[in-house]
């Protein structure tokens, strides 16, 4: 019995002892749970900060299938791509992306499944005109390479400042440009300027060169025609000695109307108001007249030994061009060409370049012109710097056959070599004519005149070799008076004279005094006043003294050939 109240009150301790234990654990648990309810509020609280911090992140969050289909996303992402989540959720990023980034976003999406690295790219979305139009991504593979996580920033503000960098860097560029233009423009003004400044200098300095060379040019002439004037007037002279001094005085009034007449065709040609007459011109025939001209002149220069000849291309034949102009340009060349050549030839001639241009040339074996000089020989005044610069001339005569030659539409230039010899060469238009030379003096326009014998009363060389060509191109035969006198004289021993052409202004004695004279004898004679003068009262001058009519330098042929048609067939 003992025994069993023993174990009965041990029982009961081990009862308490339990109840204790349980109480304990019982508060052990209660303060557990209290831990656990504590920790799963602030995981519930950690969740909710993190649904919210994943929501409204400024970037926005996709997790997307290898495929690219959308699987989760945040808040600010369904805004980036402007649709509610629930309808982004299962569809393809891709359909979201502007056609352009397409096919960036696809080889994105490739690099970073394939490599396993974090990739960037920039992307246009296909929707921009409310939302952001620009987004830079970033993404990993995630979810052992099941997945990839994207993160997008929207890159609009970035890209307008871009946008308006390229633009403004756009703008700076025009506006370098702009100067680079305005620089140029400044750099053409300036040279143009520097050539101006260059080209007044060197006028200035030609036109002082002028005045100097016009003076000595005019005094030299004038000085000697002077001088015999008041030698004849002092002293008795035997015959010999004044015929000798009467050709001084010839000579260099002749040099005197030379230069008077080149002046006047510089400032007829500055003026603007040469004419160019265009009519059939038989080639051939002007050159070998121009030879026997100047096989005279090879005398009266003394330069016998010098080979003159000429040489016409077959082709060249009967042409449209302007006869008195070709003469003059063709004379200045070969005169040159005489002048400062004093052994071997002057040649010239012509040839055809095409249907439409002739080629003319003047060659010599002279003194030849340096690079210097040849690259302004055609600029009026200048005269090479050469021992020959003691010749007479202006240097104009190469200025006006420029511009002559320019005006009918051709081109004008020359190749020399010093000491060896000068080549100048000129091209016209001149088109064939229809006509050959056998009949051309057998047409209508120059019937009146063909056989007629003409005396040409003309101090003047160059004018003469004019005149003489235009007649004999016409079929006249020409003789010449070198003045009023010598006209009279060859009128009163030479009665088969038909008509004469008669120069007002001359030497020894004038047209008109002439013309009276020639009346009293030849009472039913031709005589047409021919002069340089503007007419009008010297028209009248000349009929008052006996002449048929008056008309103006250079002949115009047409004109000539109608008062003899109407004068003989009357
Ligand atoms: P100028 O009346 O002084 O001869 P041009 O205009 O005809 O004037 O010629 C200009 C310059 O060109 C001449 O002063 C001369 O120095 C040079 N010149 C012209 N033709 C020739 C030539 N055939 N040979 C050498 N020099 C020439």
């Amino acid at each position: 019995m003992k025994s069993s109240v023993a174990n009965r009150e041990h029982d009961d301790s081990e009862i308490l002892k339990l109840i204790h234990e349980l109480e304990v654990h019982q508060i052990e648990l209660e303060m557990q749970n209290d831990e656990l309810v504590i920790a799963k509020d602030r995981a519930e609280k950690a969740a909710c900060d993190y649904t919210e911090l994943y929501n409204f992140a400024p970037s926005g969050y996709f997790t997307l299938t290898r495929d690219g289909e959308i699987l989760e996303l945040n808040l600010t992402g369904s805004k980036m791509l402007g649709k509610e989540r629930s309808l982004l959720i299962n569809s393809m990023f891709v359909h979201y992306v502007s056609e352009t980034s397409k096919p960036i976003f696809r080889l994105f999406l490739k690099n970073i499944l394939e490599g396993n690295v974090k990739e960037t790219c920039e992307i246009e979305l296909a929707w921009g005109e409310t939302g952001p139009a620009h987004l830079l991504l970033a993404a990993v593979v995630a979810g052992s390479g099941e997945q990839c996580l994207l993160s997008a920033t929207d890159i609009a503000n970035r890209k307008q400042a871009e946008m308006q960098l390229l633009q403004q860097k756009d703008e700076i560029e025009a506006q370098a440009n702009e100067y680079v233009k305005l620089n140029e423009v400044l750099r053409k003004a300036n040279a143009d300027l520097e050539v101006a400044v260059e080209r007044a200098k060197e006028s200035d300095r030609l036109k002082s060169a002028f005045l100097a060379n016009m003076s000595h040019e005019v005094r030299t002439p004038l000085n000697a025609i002077v001088g015999f004037a008041n030698l004849i007037a002092q002293r008795e002279i035997d015959p010999e000695s004044l015929r000798k001094i009467a050709g001084i005085i010839d000579f260099n009034s002749k040099v005197l109307v030379k230069l008077i007449d080149e002046i006047i065709d510089l400032s007829k040609i500055e003026a603007g108001i040469i004419e160019i007459n265009i009519e059939p011109v038989d080639v051939d025939l002007l050159l070998s007249n121009l030879l026997s001209i100047y096989e005279l002149k090879k005398k009266e220069l003394g330069r016998d030994n010098i080979v003159l000849r000429y040489y016409c291309s077959p082709e060249a034949d009967v042409v449209m061009a302007d006869s008195t102009r070709l003469v003059q340009i063709l004379h200045n060349l070969t005169s040159n060409a005489l002048k400062y050549t004093t052994s071997g030839y002057v040649e010239f001639g012509c040839s055809r370049i095409d249907e439409g241009m002739l080629k003319f040339y003047v060659e010599d074996t002279g003194i030849g012109i340096s690079a210097k000089d040849a690259a302004r020989v055609f600029t009026r005044f200048y005269k090479a710097k050469n021992e020959f610069t003691i010749f007479r001339g202006m240097g104009l005569g190469l200025s006006i056959s420029k511009q002559l030659v320019e005006k009918m539409g051709g081109k004008i230039w020359m190749e020399s070599v010093v000491d060896k010899g000068s080549t100048f060469y000129f091209t016209i238009p001149a088109k064939p004519h229809e006509i050959t030379s056998q009949n051309l003096p057998d047409e209508k326009f120059h019937s009146d005149l063909k056989g007629k014998n003409v005396l040409v009363a003309e101090d003047d060389e160059g004018n003469f070799i004019l005149s003489k060509m235009q007649l004999e191109i016409a079929g006249a035969k020409v003789i010449r008076a070198v003045n009023g006198k010598n006209a009279v004289d060859i009128c009163a021993e030479n009665n088969t004279i038909d008509f004469v052409l008669m120069d007002i202004k001359m030497p020894v004695m004038g047209g008109l005094e002439a013309t009276r004279i020639i009346r009293k004898f030849r009472g039913e004679i031709l005589i047409v006043a021919f002069s340089a003068f503007a007419l009008g009262e010297m028209e009248q001058a000349a009929i008052q003294a006996g002449c048929n009519l008056c008309v103006s330098k250079p002949l115009d042929m047409k004109l000539l050939d109608s008062i003899v048609a109407s004068h003989f067939n009357k």
